[in-house]
């Protein structure tokens, strides 16, 4: 498969990329610049999958990660895309080249991944500071992973993970999925919603933590991201690790999310922006 980020340096980065941190048991994440990769062991039998593929040029960081981790012989056995955005996305290629393994991800997000269909361009008219306004130059094709993606079963179970299921949570993009674990509520959320103020360049860079909306620049969809925040709030999650940001616990997640889910309007919705009614 050709990488079409292979030349693509995106110059943003935070004070913790690659600085990784195990959240709850199993649920380890680690950050590519400014977006989270997270890696999950299922106890019982050790197998791991990796949940999104980092920022492009990550593959070899998300590796020897693995590598130190889990052995030189004991790969995932897949890979699961919340959703096609190229930060969770950059990587993919090399990743599924070096290890041979399926991807997989929402039945609506297989237009995004397989070559089909381009994602609207990064909107740089919604507020929030200097990311949104160079989202357009942010890569929007869809990539094509060819037979190596497919659509995650559709009774919600999660290929390797018997204690996980899969939530849908569009708003961010059609097909988007967040991952939760009922035993312990830990939350993989994706982009449904962030932990810092993913706009800012500033905020970014230091990571400060900040319930907020899914990124406002390539949202498309603000009625059923509320939804799906909704959704997830209502699972009443422990820890939450996010597409962006550090991890959120305890009290403060729950008074953050609920905050978020009432007032998302307030918090989350830009003022103006392409995909605001
Ligand atoms: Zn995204
Ligand atoms: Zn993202």
């Amino acid at each position: 498969m050709e990488n079409i980020y292979e030349d693509r340096v995106i110059p943003v980065t935070s004070i913790t990329s690659g600085i990784g941190q195990t959240i709850s048991d199993g649920v380890y994440y680690l950050p590519t610049q400014i977006v989270n990769v997270i890696y999950i062991t299922d106890p019982k039998t050790n197998q791991w999958v990796l949940i999104d593929a980092g920022m492009p040029r990550s593959s070899q960081k998300i590796i020897d990660e693995a590598e130190q981790r889990f052995g030189d012989d004991n790969p995932p056995k897949a890979i699961l895309l919340t959703h096609g955005h190229f930060d969770h996305v950059g990587s993919i290629t090399d990743l599924v080249n070096y290890w041979n393994v399926p991807v997989y991800a929402h039945s609506l997000e297989m237009p995004y991944l397989t070559g089909k269909q381009s994602y609207p361009k990064g909107d740089p008219t919604v507020d929030g500071g200097l990311i949104s306004e160079v989202s357009p130059l942010f890569p929007n094709h869809s990539i094509d992973l060819e037979q190596h993606v497919k659509p995650l079963p559709e009774n919600n179970s999660v290929p390797f993970l018997p204690d996980w299921t899969w939530i849908h949570t569009p708003g961010h993009t059609k097909g988007h999925i967040s991952l939760f674990r009922e035993k312990d509520k830990t939350l993989v959320a994706g982009d449904a919603f962030v932990t810092v103020k993913q706009e800012s360049l500033y905020k970014v860079m230091t990571q400060k933590l900040e319930i907020s909306g899914p990124p406002k620049y390539f949202t498309t969809d603000w009625d059923a991201a509320w939804r799906s925040v909704k959704k997830l709030n209502k699972l009443k999650p422990s820890v939450a690790i996010t597409g962006h940001g550090l991890p959120m616990s305890g009290d403060t997640l729950t008074n953050e999310l609920d905050k978020l889910s009432t007032d998302f309007d307030s918090i989350a919705i830009p003022e103006h922006g392409r995909f605001v009614h």
